[in-house]
């Protein structure tokens, strides 16, 4: 089973990236575009990871993070935080909320995938063939 990887994004740039890079990997991807949307999908899909983008209109991305720990079949899914604030205490505000990781956009497309192996299922190897 593909690992599946909830990508909670309101930007669709961003989203065609990730998605596309992920995806090239072999991972599968379900996209929610407002916090909201992504709680309520979490609950559903179970997914290994979940990726959060913490500019999001309406409920930003700490609130979202904080609903998603609320959620008990979700103990365990690593949150990882992606923003482009370079505020100071962002990382710790994420930490915060529950996220165990971070990565600053924009996005650099060589490492991307790279960055996300701690947060994947142990073992997991990337299909990609270049
Ligand atoms: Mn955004």
């Amino acid at each position: 089973m593909k690992p599946k990887v909830l990508v909670i994004e309101d930007n669709e740039q961003n989203l065609y990236l990730v998605t596309f890079l992920l995806e090239r990997h072999g991972l599968e991807i379900i996209p929610a575009r407002t916090g909201p949307q992504g709680v309520a999908l979490a609950g559903h899909i179970r997914p290994d990871l979940i990726l959060l983008d913490i500019q999001l209109p309406g409920m930003d991305g700490y609130e979202v993070a904080r609903q998603l720990k609320l959620i008990p079949s979700l103990a365990g899914v690593p949150i990882v935080a992606v923003t482009s604030y370079a505020m100071e205490g962002d990382r710790s505000r994420g930490m915060a909320a529950g996220c165990v990781g971070y990565i600053e956009k924009p996005i650099n497309p060589e490492t991307f995938v790279e960055e996300l192996r701690p947060f994947l299922p142990p073992g997991w190897k990337s299909e990609a063939t270049s």
